[in-house]
């Protein structure tokens, strides 16, 4: 997506370590125009696929997936990242360790949000080495409930993510793909057929 990739060249940082620092539009302060664009592509790309519900991870999935589920038409769920005392039911869980934070968070979703009869969306900023999204299908799974594919913001095609995400039979969709994040330089995956669903 042109518009994506540019608010990254232009907005974005290139930390060590291949981290990409987009506080300015994305982690931190949101950029509402470019999230409704980001949500209406979203849609397009799975609006076939009959989704019943979009699911993402507190708190940086939150503001792309909501736009996605208002395009489609249904309602997000996020997965807490500490349980609240307000989630007296029983809970769908799984450990995933944050690339960014480095430490493991326990995921939470409410067994109530969910049933077999769903057909999930999820969603997320980042897709680095996968285990946030690893931990997102376990949830959805122990629900019963069908998952589409993945919607993801931006992915590091040079981590494992999307390889792992694929070989667990997954689709995913990216909207920025980046080849390598050096000398302060992000380059995107030049073929665009590459980012379509495997
Ligand atoms: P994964 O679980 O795929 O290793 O990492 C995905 C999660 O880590 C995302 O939800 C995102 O919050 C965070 N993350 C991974 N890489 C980056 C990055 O380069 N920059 C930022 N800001 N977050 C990242």
């Amino acid at each position: 997506m042109r518009s994506l990739e540019k608010a990254i060249t232009e907005r974005g940082l290139v930390l060590s370590e291949g981290v990409l620092k987009v506080d300015t539009f994305l982690n931190h302060q949101i950029d509402p125009a470019l999230m409704s664009e980001i949500g209406k592509e979203f849609a397009a790309r799975f609006r076939r696929e009959l989704i019943t519900k979009v699911v993402t991870i507190e708190s940086s999935g939150i503001a792309p997936a909501l736009m996605t589920a208002s395009e489609l038409g249904v309602e997000l769920i996020f997965a807490r990242k500490k349980k609240s005392i307000t989630m007296t039911d029983d809970v769908y869980t799984a450990d995933v360790y944050s690339f960014t934070k480095q430490e493991t968070n326990t995921i939470t979703i409410s067994k109530s949000l969910l049933t077999s009869t769903d057909r999930v969306l999820l969603i997320d900023d980042f897709l680095a080495n996968g285990q946030a999204a690893l931990g997102l299908a376990s949830v959805i799974k122990q629900s019963g409930a069908s998952i589409a594919g993945f919607g993801i913001v931006i992915e590091k095609s040079f981590q494992p993510g999307r390889q792992k995400l694929v070989d667990a039979g997954y689709r995913v969709e990216s909207l920025a793909r980046i080849e390598t994040l050096s000398h302060s330089e992000v380059e995107f995956v030049k073929n665009e057929m590459a980012s379509q669903s495997l």
